[in-house]
């Protein structure tokens, strides 16, 4: 096949779709625009980075300000039960704007959505929300924007089979200079407290080629930086005729000529091998920093979450990136308050924290989720005392990035610069091992790579001189 041919395989396959939605925008609305709101984690960005897409495909614009717009999407998080509450306070927000523009469409979408108590509260409760489908349905977007448009009625798709991989998706990228690339879907490790097996059904991987091509079109269209994005890269290749380890495709992305930094992300620690590291360790583009969620210190915690590792096993591969790679940015995941734990299984976590000396951390109180096998476990620590845990974990923590940062005094480093401070005007930067520089600087820099020298180390951000 052709490659414009390939490019536009998803698009011809849904013609009908996109012509019948054109027309009636054309009809119904004078300047159709969508807007489009993302909840959670970097897969969510990927994924309505595709919605956009599709709707600019459709005729839309795609607008910032939800007042604009005549479509309302909304992209939900079901990981933890704050960022659940969120969606509902904004749906909610939405009944006055559907009320003085009644031929707008609010969709929802996205992980919440694939739960089926959620979609019946939705049904039940927002009356005025004209369709809601799961992320097994995401690529029959456009057939369930004809149907809502067509039947004139309420559609709540709810898919039992799980979702097959859509190529050539059109893709509206939110950065100028830095794309996230997602090369597999969904997980199949069942962490006990974790809801993203359930919503985001088994592990896929893409075909390695289709990731390489569109790699390649992202560093030829000018990007400088490349995030590979899945639930835990390191089981990449899995599903595949023809097995590639995510080492390999590491290194295929890596050969691709061009200025250009690759990120990937998530790691999980029962399948980071020494080979990662190793084409870590070789790379010519590949950043020095390794996020490896360990979750906790405790070896009785981590088999109760069923993580499929020791401390030991877990220390045992940082240490090796941290011979290989010098002065490595190991960045981490806990949970803190998961059930059952003590306050000597916390200390255990303090210890492995100050013992690897972590860049800096993504730290969660421990959330019940429906249908995990966490959700069934005891757990007697009450809010308020998980609460004070955290925040000695975060006081920890402090310490730790600080002494981290001053490594870099003195240094001289090359940072891509990604935006201005509105604070102080000053041009926000970030390294190779993702720590923030802060330096002064003309605005046309932004999206380049330019060396800096670092004058001083505060809390968690450097500040450069540009070289
Ligand atoms: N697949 C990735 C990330 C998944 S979600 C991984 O395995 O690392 C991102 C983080 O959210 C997890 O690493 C975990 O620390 C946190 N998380 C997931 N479920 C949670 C829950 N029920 N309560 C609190 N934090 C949770
Ligand atoms: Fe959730 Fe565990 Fe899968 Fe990560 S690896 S998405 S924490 S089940």
């Amino acid at each position: 096949m052709l490659n414009k041919e390939r490019k536009d395989s998803f698009f011809n396959k849904n013609k009908k779709y996109f012509d019948f939605i054109s027309n009636n925008l054309k009809n119904v609305y004078n300047e159709p625009k969508a807007f489009v709101r993302t909840y959670g984690c970097q897969q969510n960005v990927a994924d309505s980075e595709k919605f956009k897409g599709m709707l600019q495909k459709m005729g839309y614009e795609i607008v910032s300000d939800p007042k604009e717009a005549s479509f309302i999407l909304f992209n939900t998080c079901a990981v933890r039960e704050h960022a659940e509450d969120r969606v509902f306070g904004n749906v909610g927000a939405l009944k006055s704007l559907k009320r003085r523009n009644p031929n707008m469409i609010i969709a929802l979408c996205g992980c919440m959505m694939e739960q089926e108590h959620i979609s019946n509260k939705i049904k039940m409760s927002f009356p005025f929300v004209d369709l809601v489908f799961g992320t097994h349905s995401m690529e029959d977007f456009p057939k369930l924007i004809y149907k809502v448009m067509q039947e004139k009625k309420r559609v709540f798709e709810h898919k039992n089979d799980e979702r097959t991989i859509c190529e050539h998706v059109p893709t509206f990228r939110d950065g100028k200079f830095k794309a996230f690339l997602p090369i597999m879907y969904g997980c199949d490790n069942f962490c006990s407290y974790c809801v993203v097996p359930y919503v985001r059904g088994r592990e896929k991987s893409r075909e390695c080629e289709n990731i390489i091509e569109e790699a390649r079109d992202i560093i030829e269209s000018g990007y400088k930086e490349i995030t590979l994005l899945g639930q835990n890269v390191n089981s990449y290749g899995k599903t595949l005729d023809n097995h590639v380890s995510f080492a390999q495709l590491l290194k295929k992305v890596d050969d691709i000529d061009g200025d250009y930094w690759i990120r990937f992300m998530t790691s999980h620690p029962k399948d980071a091998k020494k080979e990662l590291i190793n084409t870590m360790a070789s790379g010519k583009h590949i950043c020095n920093h390794l996020h490896l969620p360990v979750q906790s210190g405790s070896n009785r915690i981590l088999k109760l979450m069923n993580r499929h590792y020791t401390k030991e096993q877990y220390l045992e591969i940082i240490y090796y990136a941290k011979e290989k790679l010098k002065d490595v940015s190991l960045t981490s995941d806990i949970i803190v308050g998961f059930p059952g734990e003590t306050y000597d299984d916390f200390c255990e976590t303090l210890e492995l924290i100050k013992e690897v000396s972590f860049s800096s951390l993504y730290t969660f109180i421990y959330s019940k989720r429906v249908g995990t096998k966490a959700a069934l476990m005891k757990d007697p620590i009450s809010y308020q005392e998980k609460s004070q845990w955290f925040n000695e974990l975060l006081k920890v923590q402090n310490d730790i990035s600080k002494e981290y940062c001053k490594k870099f005094l003195n240094r001289k480093m090359r940072v891509l610069v990604e935006g201005k401070a509105v604070k102080d005007g000053n041009l926000t930067a970030r390294s190779s091992e993702n720590l923030i520089v802060d330096i002064k600087g003309n605005e046309d820099l932004i999206g380049k790579f330019v060396n800096v020298k670092i004058v001083e180390a505060k809390d968690w951000f450097l500040k450069g001189n540009l070289i």
